[in-house]
């Protein structure tokens, strides 16, 4: 059982708060931080204070405290490293999300800064491997054959074309590759999934950090990326449960969750996020958030995409979402799911530069950036990083968030995913 007699402990070092939130030149902050933990501490149940373990960083306080005034008495269920929540009700969630937009931002800011590196934002770059022909029929798609938009047909690249790809982008400062197919699943491609393979086992090699998007996954396929080097694998809830029909009828809201556990129980860390301006409610966005809290475990990437939309696709005459749902999405987002990255994805560039630096500070820490977003425009490598230079920002380096380290471990050997992938190897073997 930790103990509040150990030293609270910082972000990321493991040092002694010592700024002023403990020096006292800012005490009422400190108090609402401070004051849950201790009430916890003198009935014995400590939330979000680790053990004096210097090598995890830990909460002093429970998000959901952040308005003490008024103190709400949720039970926690923090996880092993004593942060995330997986309690949240949706009430609670909706709460935040109905909250004054400042002060919102004020408090995911706070909790932003406690536990991530600070300024620190990562650049992904996302390649279409295999565009269009897609069997499924989600509305905003231009990918569907559903559908008659823009997007063609294409076959999938090959290994060479991609790694050329995928070196452009790491000369250009991004740490995370990601690679797109149009698929409903994986299924039976053989040849093309052993190409995927070979893809992710090279640029893996080269120190970046690797997602795929291929559809649905079975548990063997799940393995056999792990096992070529997969750092994450991005599949999206979209939008609320209730709202997901509207959006999609050629799958389930419960098959996405079940690839999701897939991509979990094999080791690799999963990247799952919503759209914005796909018809969808204030609760939707609240429902979305919330389903992403009570998965087993938060997504490590919660991607926030802005409908762009196609035309042909149902939604071709969607309104643009405004900035303030998508701020509000974020702050939301980060105090509920307070260690995932929060991506900026797709529709970016319809955002001024003020308002991605708004973003920023409410707990947006990564962006997609390079020559396309799928099918969609993106701000380039240049402009991006002449953002980041005017707000004070930096890239992230590769595998420097608590969540990905284990990933970026030498050869992964003995991280927590390698296990359970290795125990799931032999559970399909048996089977
Ligand atoms: S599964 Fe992906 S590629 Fe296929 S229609 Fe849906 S969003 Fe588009």
């Amino acid at each position: 059982m930790a103990s509040l007699s150990t030293t609270v402990i910082g972000r990321r070092s493991g040092a002694a708060l010592s700024g002023p939130l403990m020096r006292g030149s800012t005490p009422v902050l400190a108090a609402r931080f401070l004051a849950p933990a201790l009430a916890a501490s003198s009935s014995g149940s400590v939330r979000g204070i680790s053990s004096s373990s210097s090598s995890k960083r830990a909460l002093a306080f429970d998000p959901n405290d952040l308005d003490t005034p008024g103190a709400r008495s949720v039970a926690p269920a923090p996880s092993p490293d004593g942060t995330t929540r997986h309690n949240w009700t949706r009430e609670e969630v909706a709460e935040i999300y109905n909250s004054p937009l400042l002060e919102l931002v004020f408090r995911s800011a706070t909790v932003h800064r406690t536990l991530h590196p600070k300024n620190s934002i990562q650049l992904c770059t996302l390649m279409n491997i295999k565009e269009g022909g897609c069997s499924e029929d989600c509305g905003y798609c231009s990918q569907s054959s559903k559908y008659t938009t823009p997007s063609t047909a294409s076959k999938l690249s090959d290994v060479e074309e991609v790694l050329v790809e995928a070196r452009k982008a790491k000369a250009n400062g991004s740490t995370r590759f990601c690679m797109g197919a149009a698929w409903r699943e994986v299924g039976g491609r053989k040849r093309g999934f052993d190409r995927i393979l070979t893809m992710v086992s090279e640029i893996r090699g080269m120190g970046m950090e690797v997602c795929t998007t291929l559809g649905m996954l079975t548990p063997e396929q799940a393995i056999q990326l792990k096992h070529a080097g997969l750092t994450a694998y991005n599949h999206n809830l979209d939008t609320s449960r209730e709202y997901y029909g509207k959006v999609v009828t050629s799958r389930s809201y419960d098959d996405r969750i079940s690839t999701i556990g897939n991509v979990r129980d094999a080791g690799i860390s999963v990247c799952s996020g919503g759209i914005l301006g796909l018809g969808e409610q204030a609760d939707d966005r609240v429902g979305l958030i919330w389903e992403m809290s009570r998965l087993p475990e938060h997504p490590e990437s919660f991607p926030v995409n802005a409908l762009v939309a196609i035309p042909g696709t149902p939604m071709e005459n969607n309104k643009p979402v405004g900035f303030p749902t998508m701020l509000r999405t974020v702050a939301t987002a980060r105090i509920v799911l307070c260690k995932s990255i929060i991506r900026l994805a797709a529709g970016r560039h319809i955002f001024s530069e003020g308002e991605q630096a708004m973003a920023f500070l409410a707990g947006a820490n990564a962006i997609f950036t390079g020559e396309r977003m799928l099918t969609t425009p993106t701000s380039s490598w240049d402009q991006d990083k002449g953002m980041l230079e005017r707000w004070g920002l930096r890239p992230m380096a590769s595998f420097e968030e608590d969540t990905m380290q284990a990933h970026g471990a030498a050869g992964e050997a003995g991280s927590a995913g390698k296990d359970k992938s290795s125990d799931l190897t032999a559970a399909v073997a048996q089977a």
